[in-house]
């Protein structure tokens, strides 16, 4: 009897343990499915708004992106604090990280702003009233204690919004001094070299400050762009201002990151005077647009190797990538800013940032993206990439 009892009592406990083991099983079936499922390489976009949407219209949009696969917002809303409020609190609702999107030195007219705060070129020319290229190109110039004071107090009221996580700076460079090769059909220029009317700045107060720095007149030099120190002294202007951003968004207790050109050696030093390995950002988002520099994905993949290797990893990079918003058009269209990868390509360019090093992506923009490149997006976004 005493042997029966004992016999029950450890059946009893075999089948609890059993019971205990099964479900063990099942969980570690489950995490490990969930974590197969959850696995993704973190994805920005850039989105501007919110124009005349309502907020169940951002909503949607905004839960679609998630669902989607996209983390984070680069969100462009203008200058207004209180639209990062509004916008941004629909977006952390929705699970998204937020981060305010302004442009620094093209700014266009402006109350606050006056004229002689613009940069002027070569010939003498003011960008606020003879822009390069276009007539939005309105930059201003990086030397001046006004400029610099408006830049912070516009990027310190948006910084203190609660549901901003960090400010995106944007623009934060000369006008480009050499276009991308892509663009010399657009505007009908050979651009091999730098000419004066797209050479920036020789403002009285640039000219004097590096004279006084460097002893030259750079005013009276044949080829300016023969001169390291003057390129140098420009590099470091936008440096300047972007670390000085930096000090007082830190302060907020906010991120500050940027998208900048390629390189930073081969592309943005080069045609708008980025040193930007050199800025004290949280992130920097390259903008890898290929077509732009008629290159294919291949090319994505070394300009994110150089980035990763110029910020020798001290801080994450995150692929910018263009999107075509009209595969069946692109070869018919002239125009870059129609170009862009196309579905079949993308899984390439995200594999090309991944392997050479990037922390994630960006997308110019989700808007663009087409069913065929989110159907190729989902695949790529969910595979694990060896650094190569
Ligand atoms: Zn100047």
């Amino acid at each position: 009897m005493r042997k029966l009892v004992f016999i029950v009592i450890n059946n009893h406990q075999k089948q609890k343990t059993m019971n205990k083991l099964i479900t063990l099983i099942i969980a570690m079936i489950l995490f490990s499915c969930n974590n197969k499922e959850e696995y993704k390489i973190p994805v920005y976009g850039w989105l501007g708004g919110p124009g005349e949407l309502s907020d169940q219209e951002i909503r949607e949009e905004f839960r679609d992106l998630k669902a989607r696969g996209i983390d984070g917002l680069m969100y462009n809303g203008g200058q207004d604090a209180e639209t990062y409020h509004r916008v941004g609190t629909i977006a952390k609702e929705e699970g998204l990280k937020f981060h305010a999107w302004i442009p620094t030195m093209l700014q266009r007219d402006n109350p606050k702003i006056k004229p002689e705060w613009y940069a002027v070129n070569g010939l003498g020319e003011s960008a606020f009233d003879k822009p390069a290229y276009v007539d939005y190109y309105k930059f201003l110039c990086p030397n001046k204690d006004e400029v610099y004071d408006f830049l912070s107090d516009m990027y310190g009221a948006v910084a203190e919004v609660p549901e901003v996580e960090g400010i995106h700076l944007d623009y934060i460079r000369f006008p480009d001094v050499i276009l991308a090769r892509g663009l010399w059909d657009k505007y009908g220029l050979v651009m091999d070299v730098e000419y004066p009317d797209y050479d920036y700045c020789y403002c009285d107060k640039c000219v004097a400050d590096f004279k006084e720095k460097s002893g030259i007149d750079i005013k009276v030099v044949e080829d300016p762009s023969e001169v390291q120190e003057w390129k140098q002294f420009r590099y470091d202007l936008i440096t300047s201002i972007v670390n000085r951003l930096a000090e007082e968004v830190h302060a907020k207790s906010k991120q500050i990151n940027a998208a900048v050109f390629p390189g930073p050696n081969s592309v943005a030093k080069k045609i708008v005077r980025q040193e930007w390995d050199k800025w004290a950002i949280d992130a920097a988002f390259p903008m890898n647009y290929n077509d732009f520099y008629l290159e294919g994905t291949e090319w994505i993949g070394k300009v994110t190797k150089e980035g990763v290797m110029a910020l020798n990893d001290e801080i994450p990079l995150y692929s910018g990538l263009f999107i075509c918003p009209n595969p069946e058009r692109k070869t018919q269209e002239n125009d870059p800013e129609n170009h862009g990868l196309l579905p079949g390509e993308l899984e390439a360019a995200i594999r090309a940032s991944m392997e050479n090093g990037a922390a994630g992506i960006c997308l110019f923009t989700p808007r663009r993206m087409t069913e065929a490149h989110w159907k190729s997006f989902e695949v790529a976004v969910k595979k694990q990439y060896d650094i190569r």
